[in-house]
């Protein structure tokens, strides 16, 4: 006999939001993903009415791009690596809830606009400068260390879970959030990105910067690709400091 499970999806605009419930059946590695495609294929909820299909993003569907972050059982992470089976097992009931994070505006349905962390990597330089130095032959070495811990940076995928996390992202505060945090660290420990080192410090240094972090920790928690977060919030955090106390080092002597 058939087992089926109730897919519950807050849908809707922002101020006009409800939620829906799907009946669907269920198979073997079904992730959320999937579920969603099914819905969109037959969108008739448990009371046999026949809906709008449901709006999501998805993109490369291997937990890459981070389009399809939404709050799954509550919880922010991607619907291509969720798999419905898992999260029966973790509640022990019958329903899988999707909603749209809530840190992001809302277009539509699962849909949220992330342009702010994109906003963010411009925000603090999250680019290595590198005109001109293909011509000067290959670029300085790297101790495989290093290479490892930039490796792990490099794989945020701006996802935006870890703001969704964060208490202190919300409407009343500027904070930049742990990705953008992270990738300063990221291209500053990077010899050639460390030549505009000071340049990314600035804006964590400035209202809503790394000091704005406070300590929650959530982030790390939910990060799907590992990254340690507070360990990079914590080197940002006394690189700024050190900066902070260059700079007035070197200011022309006030009482002269
Ligand atoms: S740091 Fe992790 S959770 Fe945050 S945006 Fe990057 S991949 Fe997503």
């Amino acid at each position: 006999m058939e087992e089926h499970f109730i897919l519950k999806i807050l849908r809707g605009v922002t101020g006009e939001q409800y939620w829906e419930e799907f009946p669907l059946e269920k198979t073997p590695f079904l992730n959320i993903t999937a579920a969603l495609m099914k819905v969109q294929q037959e969108p008739i909820t448990c009371d046999g009415r026949r809906v709008a299909p449901v709006a999501w993003e998805q993109g490369c569907l291997e937990e890459v791009c981070g389009s399809c972050s939404m709050l799954i059982n509550g919880k922010p992470r991607q619907g291509c690596t969720a798999l419905i089976e898992d999260l029966l097992r973790s509640t022990g009931g019958l329903v899988v809830t999707l909603a749209p994070m809530t840190k992001f505006p809302l277009v539509r349905d699962l849909v949220v606009n992330r342009d702010l962390m994109f906003e963010n990597l411009k925000k603090i330089g999250g680019w290595i400068e590198t005109d001109n130095s293909l011509d000067q032959g290959f670029g300085p070495r790297i101790a495989p260390r290093l290479q490892q811990e930039l490796y792990q940076l490099s794989t945020c995928m701006t996802c935006g879970v870890c703001s969704e996390a964060c208490p202190q992202v919300n409407e009343h505060s500027s904070f930049i959030g742990p990705a953008a945090i992270s990738q300063v660290r990221l291209f500053n420990s990077h010899p050639v990105g460390s030549y505009s080192k000071d340049k990314r410090l600035v804006p964590m240094m400035e209202e809503g910067g790394v000091t704005d972090c406070g300590n929650a920790q959530n982030c790390v928690q939910v990060c799907p690709k590992g990254i340690p977060l507070t360990e990079s919030i914590a080197k940002i955090g006394r690189d700024v400091v050190k900066k902070s106390l260059a700079d007035l080092f070197s200011l022309p002597d006030a009482h002269s």
